[in-house]
């Protein structure tokens, strides 16, 4: 096991893995940006290394400052969280040869699932369900539109190299296509860097349903069941569910099953997670993330386990401890995502928090990195906080969640409580009835 793991991250999901480390009895490091000087993560690690300026490409993706901390601190690991580093292959391998474990998968598989295209390869290879489309890169509109009719339009067209919502491009018949492939071949080059795209059949109400999966570099890998993300704004997720409602208990099984079978295969290691879009019954696989996910605790609260112990034991060479058989699913889970936003125009809200006072009770679970008297900079991510709700059924998790919701104070600045506080009462949500469109719906009629 690792005698001292430096967080490569901040907020959150920094206080998260460093309560793993501590339950482990694993040092800890924090590292921090001059902005984070006085931020939760920082003051609850063992150690600390300042990294650079508020920038985030100076700070937190800076890799020759990361690496200094690890030799200064004598980190034999690095946990990177999300975001940030966490899926950069080149940041991998250079801990690797430095003799410094990165907790995650190999940098090979961080390449294979983070190029699209390469990514839908392999999973044809390994039996995985896949949406319609072209066969790879498509570079010119005859070639698109050749593509069109096979599949029918409307179709997608998607950056090779794409991420986070973005790059993707909608046509409904051949004028649109040629348009499309131009705009976003240009767009892929100026935001990646890559100005590859391809072609899928663009699914129209479709739900976001994602597997858990988890393996240990030695042929053993496990499924942890289902997500529903398909609450999504901008394509970010703001409400997240386990398991997912509206799929049935046997196919939730099946397609958990097809994901752990071809983690197997490739001997995946560490925590990842299989992304799909599923309409009329059906499940077409849209990407991997190699990665802890930020609504991994859904998972945890109905599988009993604990993700980022698993990805730390066997990032140390251990075997995955669990067999698909002892992985059972109990009751229902579901997290929303408190940013630090105006709820009406999403426009960030930094600030200073006068007064702080998290949901509590039974079944409630509070991931944060904030505390009363805390100043949001302006300069990251402005996801704030976790609320994680238990219930045995879903009906018991969404009174609870509106109790939770209700209780929740965080004065000083705006935030997104107010959305759920009118989400929680809205018909298609209580019956799950929703879709990856029915969020921007909503907010477009009120
Ligand atoms: P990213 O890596 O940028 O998150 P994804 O491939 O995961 O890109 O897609 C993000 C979101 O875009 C999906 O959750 C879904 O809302 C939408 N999307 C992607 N592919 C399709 C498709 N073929 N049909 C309809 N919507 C799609």
């Amino acid at each position: 096991m690792f005698q001292k793991v430096l967080i490569a991250n901040r907020g959150e999901i920094a206080l998260r893995v460093l309560r793993a480390c501590k339950e482990l009895g694993i040092a800890t490091v924090a590292v921090y940006s001059t902005a984070d000087r006085s931020a939760m993560h920082v003051r609850m690690a063992d150690e600390s290394v300042c990294i650079g300026p508020n920038a985030a490409k100076d700070s937190y993706l800076n890799v020759p400052s990361i690496l200094a901390a690890c030799e200064i601190t004598g980190a034999d690991a690095v946990h990177p969280g999300y975001g940030f580093l966490s899926e950069n292959a080149r940041f991998a391998r250079i801990l690797t040869e430095h003799k410094i474990t990165f907790i995650g998968p190999s940098s090979h598989h961080i390449e294979i699932m983070g190029d699209k295209i390469t990514a839908k390869k392999t999973a044809v290879e390994l039996g995985i369900p896949v949406v319609p489309g072209s066969d790879g890169e498509v570079t010119t509109p005859a070639e698109a539109q050749a593509v069109a009719k096979t599949i029918g339009y409307p179709v997608i067209v998607k950056a090779t190299a794409g991420g986070g919502g973005r790059g993707m491009k909608v046509a409904r018949n051949d004028e649109e296509m040629a348009i499309a492939i131009s705009t976003a071949r240009t767009e892929a080059k100026a935001a990646f860097g890559n100005d590859s795209v391809y072609i899928e059949k663009y699914l129209q109400k479709p739900r976001h349903i994602e597997i858990q999966v988890m393996g240990d570099g030695q042929g053993n890998a496990v499924h942890l069941g289902t997500r529903d993300c398909s609450l999504q704004r901008r394509h970010q997720k703001v409400w997240e569910e386990a398991s997912a409602p509206t799929v049935p208990a046997e196919q939730r099984e099946k397609i958990g099953e097809i994901c752990a079978v071809a983690m197997r295969k490739l001997k995946y290691s560490g925590a990842g997670t299989i992304e799909f879009l599923y309409e009329n019954g059906e499940f077409y696989f849209i990407e991997m993330n190699t990665r802890l996910q930020v609504e991994h605790p859904v998972t945890e609260r109905i599988t009993g386990i604990d993700i980022v112990y698993e990805q730390i034991r066997v990032a140390s060479g251990e075997k995955l401890s669990l067999k698909q058989k002892d992985v059972t699913f109990t009751g229902h889970a579901i997290e929303v995502r408190i940013n630090a936003e105006d709820p009406q125009t999403f426009a960030p809200s930094p600030g200073k928090i006068n007064f702080y006072h998290p949901a509590g009770g039974v079944g409630v679970r509070v991931d944060s990195a904030v505390y009363g008297g805390y100043t949001i900079p302006p300069y990251y991510d402005s996801l704030i906080g976790k609320l994680i709700v238990y219930g045995r059924t879903r009906e018991e998790c969404l009174m609870r969640l509106r109790r939770a919701i209700d209780e929740f104070v965080v004065d000083g600045i705006k935030t997104t409580l107010p959305l759920f506080q009118r989400l929680i009462k809205e018909p298609d949500i209580l019956a799950g009835n929703y879709d990856i469109h029915w969020l921007e719906k909503y907010l477009a009629k009120k």
